[in-house]
């Protein structure tokens, strides 16, 4: 399967395992990744779209709306989908409280004083219960035919593994979270040193949660775009 299938299809089987209730995507574009969340829903009862593109979020949204067949088979009780405009930067009190935190490919896209208030607003102030965090490994580039500079314009870095990792475990000093390292894509052979094409961190809360059960605030930074229950 194409790489970001391989993206997708590790969130999806996290999810299979860790069963989470809450998630929230960063940087959901045209929500594909919802969309397959809210097919493989194992117990999640609250899925949330944010972008900081409202025009990529108009897009596509609309297919996250209920089907004819979710009527006809109701499945494991209530589903609540949201989507917002919003940045990764911006502290949003209905952000925290979660279990889980997905950022596929987001972090490349942000200036590095950006990456240090991501920092702080996901980890600090939302402080979900786990954090998967995906972008591409420097290091498998030369494997990338035609490829010159980064992966894509809009790219403001790209991080060797080394420099994933001193990120990463930064923010696991600053506030309390353990963190191991995957990816998906695979070079063969010899080439299999260079690591995996994308790089992945799943970063775990240490302490104990106090929020997961508090009242569900109203969005007061954020722009709720859109909204479905099941
Ligand atoms: N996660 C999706 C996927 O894997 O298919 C899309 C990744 S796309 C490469 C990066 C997305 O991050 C874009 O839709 C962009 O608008 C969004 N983005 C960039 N900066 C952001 C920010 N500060 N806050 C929220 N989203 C942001």
């Amino acid at each position: 399967p194409p790489l970001y299938m391989q993206r997708y299809q590790f969130v999806i089987d996290y999810v299979k395992t860790y069963r989470p209730k809450k998630v929230i995507d960063f940087g959901c574009a045209e929500c594909c990744l919802l969309k397959k969340l809210k097919f493989h829903r194992n117990g999640i009862q609250l899925l949330v779209g944010v972008d900081i593109n409202s025009v990529v979020l108009l897009k596509r949204m609309h297919t996250l709306a209920p089907l004819i067949s979710d009527y006809l088979q109701p499945s494991d009780g209530p589903l609540t989908i949201e989507l917002y405009q919003g940045s990764v930067t911006e502290r949003e009190p209905c952000t925290r409280g979660f279990d889980l935190v997905t950022c596929v490919e987001l972090i490349e896209h942000l200036e590095l004083v950006e990456v240090a208030s991501f920092s702080e607003v996901v980890f600090g102030y939302m402080s979900p219960g786990a954090v998967i965090v995906s972008t591409p490994n420097a290091e498998f580039n030369p494997l990338l035919p035609g490829l010159r500079g980064f992966r894509n314009y809009d790219h403001k870095f790209e991080w060797t593994r080394a420099e994933f990792q001193t990120w990463a475990h930064k923010v696991c000093r600053d506030y309390g979270y353990s963190v191991h390292f995957t990816g998906v894509g695979e070079a063969v052979g010899h080439w299999r040193e260079v690591g995996f094409c994308t790089q992945i961190a799943v970063f775990q809360r240490n302490f104990h949660d106090t929020m997961s059960n508090a009242e569900r605030l109203e969005p007061s930074v954020y722009r709720l775009m859109y909204r479905v229950v099941y």
